[in-house]
């Protein structure tokens, strides 16, 4: 599926096969999974995609060929490709354990053509193996929802109570992460969302409540994965004195202006831009030892501008994936 112009659907397009480069893995996609990111990248809210482009980037496949240069994969094993694509190891960032902000990076399925398709190429060292517990359905919303997800918790910091605004793909896995490390969630979701704080309470939430509610005690951390800029001061509000407001989606309308006094005493806001190869192994390593279950809704590839309208309108629950053969998924 093609992306030719921002704010138009996607074109089922007949696509050739493409070649791996030397350093490249030619992958049999087997699911893909979509993110809030893909959203934003057909609706043109990320300014600066490849055009036409394959989106995509929860990407689950077998490896299909590989160039001369690969030697972290054999034909035939299974491989995640996530949304770190590529980056050139010599910037400052590169060089200080920072490659998520590479000056020169490459995104799949925004500057490199991703999974939304039978095939793609990615570069080994940005690929990891997929856990044999997983099938490619329920291992793909890992690669983003997942490891972003995981990211943005350790921005939290090691507090105990942990609010979530925003419960969709990366809330669900996370509430999992957050309660093996013992951990107390309150989940916040959209007004009137009956479904989702069911959902929220079932994963194991201490509460849910509306994002506009203030919670039941003081959060030590808050992790926004709503779009919504006006859910920051929100957050503020129910965070404690030194308390921190990480922001974790690529995009969000913007900030309303607030009181200092809701930041002073010490909290603080971050954000959280992509990922690392580190953060990738670490999460892979520990989602099956938690273990990790994500709950799909299976999309056919030709189904995909469905999956994307279900997610602008929160009609998703845990992830929407896109299977290319759903025997295989
Ligand atoms: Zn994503
Ligand atoms: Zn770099």
């Amino acid at each position: 599926m093609v992306l030719e112009k921002a704010g138009e659907p996607l074109r089922l397009t007949e696509l050739a096969v493409p070649t791996p480069g030397p350093t490249q893995v030619l992958v049999d996609v087997h699911a893909c999974a979509v993110c809030r990111t893909d959203l934003h990248v057909v609706d043109g809210e990320l300014t600066q995609p490849k055009l036409p482009l394959i989106p995509g980037h929860e990407i689950v496949g077998t490896v299909a060929h590989v160039g001369e240069g690969v030697e972290r994969f054999r034909i035939g094993e299974r491989v995640g490709v996530p949304w770190l694509g590529w980056t050139c190891s010599r910037c400052c960032y590169c060089r200080n354990d920072q490659e998520n902000l590479c000056d020169r990076a490459q995104f799949t399925g925004y500057t490199l053509d991703g999974g939304y398709a039978a095939y793609t190429v990615a570069d080994q060292r940005f690929c990891f193996p997929i856990p044999d517990s997983y099938s490619n359905a329920e291992a793909a919303p890992l690669l983003c929802a997942g490891l972003i997800g995981y990211r943005s918790l350790r921005k939290a910091g090691s507090g105990k109570r942990l609010g979530i605004y925003g419960f969709g793909a990366a809330a669900h896995i996370l509430t999992q992460v957050a309660k093996y490390q013992q951990r107390e969630i309150y989940a916040f979701t959209r007004a009137g969302d009956v479904e989702a704080k069911k959902f929220a309470l079932d994963l194991g939430a201490a509460w849910a409540g509306d994002s506009n509610e203030m919670p039941p005690v003081e959060l030590d951390a808050a992790i926004i994965f709503a779009p919504i800029g006006a859910l920051v001061p929100q957050a503020l509000k129910a965070v404690r004195k030194g308390g921190v407001v990480v922001c974790a989606g690529i995009h969000m309308s913007e900030i309303p202006s607030f009181p200092y006094s809701i930041l002073w005493q010490e909290r603080s806001i971050c954000s959280v831009a992509n990922l690392t190869r580190t953060d990738g192994e670490e999460f892979m390593a520990l989602a099956p030892c938690i273990p990790v279950r994500t709950e799909v809704t299976i999309f056919s590839l030709e189904e995909a501008n469905s999956a994307l309208i279900r997610l602008r309108t929160g009609r998703i629950q845990g992830a929407a994936v896109l299977v290319t053969n759903p025997k295989k998924s």
